[in-house]
């Protein structure tokens, strides 16, 4: 169903009247996770300065180690529900179980399933059973089939609202986090009909390149960017490396415009 054989025409997801796909490059930021309400407050006021309403910040966070924040769960998407309503913004969120889909769907505006869930196959379906958009990344090492196939499990319980996000893959190289596949993004737009978004902090994992990558992305058609920010990164509970604080978030703005890449 996902297939661009199936259907010729950009499928457009309505993400709270910002519509990814309709061929305006859009960006989506916000912290890696939600650590307060000042804390989202802070990056949403910014954003909003800058005309961007689609804020995202993980409540569950899948991290690596069990040791490491694990998020403010529950707690964190009512602080999402909050601050959406107050400075008028479009929220997204991680969910990491199927039992979860059902609640989060009355406090955020976008379900997001992480690179680590990708082939979680009763949250692919749960998800699919809503009436929500889905933000889908790209697993840690999945092939473009594979993504494709777990956007498939996604529409095939109904829900065709589907975004797919690069997010950089597994490889031997060490100098960035992750490798971020570029060439996935004209791939996957030739392969799918559905909008097609590269997250630039968890594809390089360093704060330097995420200029580049995100010029890089706006080049090659991606329909939005991601990156994280955070109002003062050296104190976040998690991704400290990679997110932008917010004086290097208006400067990330300023030169991605002034690059004529974003309008
Ligand atoms: C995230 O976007 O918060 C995240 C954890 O990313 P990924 O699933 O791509 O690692
Ligand atoms: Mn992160």
């Amino acid at each position: 169903l996902v297939s661009r054989k199936k259907q010729q025409n950009n499928t457009i997801v309505d993400l709270g009247g910002e519509l990814i796909g309709d061929g305006q490059q859009r960006l989506i930021m916000g912290p890696c996770a939600v650590e307060s309400y000042e804390q989202v407050t802070a990056v949403a006021k910014a954003m909003k300065e800058r005309g961007l309403k689609l804020l995202r910040g993980g409540a569950f966070k899948p991290r690596t180690s069990p040791y490491d924040f694990q998020g403010l769960g529950l707690e964190g998407l009512q602080i999402l529900k909050r601050v959406a309503e107050e400075q008028d913004m479009v929220v997204i969120s991680e969910i990491v179980s199927p039992s979860d889909i059902e609640t989060a769907v009355e406090y955020i505006d976008v379900i997001q399933i992480g690179a680590r869930n990708m082939q979680n196959f009763e949250l692919l379906k749960a998800a699919g059973s809503v009436n929500k958009p889905v933000l889908l990344k790209r697993g840690l090492s999945a092939t473009i089939e594979e993504f494709i196939h777990a956007a498939e499990y996604i529409v095939s319980k109904g829900n065709s609202q589907i975004m797919l996000c690069e997010r950089g893959i597994r490889t031997y190289e060490k100098a960035t986090r992750n490798t971020l596949d570029i060439s996935a993004v004209p791939i996957l737009k030739q392969e799918t009909h559905l909008p097609v978004l590269v997250d630039v902090t968890h594809s390089t994992g360093r704060r330097d390149l995420l200029l580049p990558t995100a010029k890089a992305a706006l080049a090659i058609g991606a329909d939005a960017v991601m990156a994280e920010v955070h109002p003062d990164p050296a104190v976040a509970l998690s991704d400290s490396a990679q997110q932008m604080d917010i004086p290097t978030f208006h400067s990330f703005i300023d030169q991605l415009k002034e690059s004529g890449l974003y309008k």
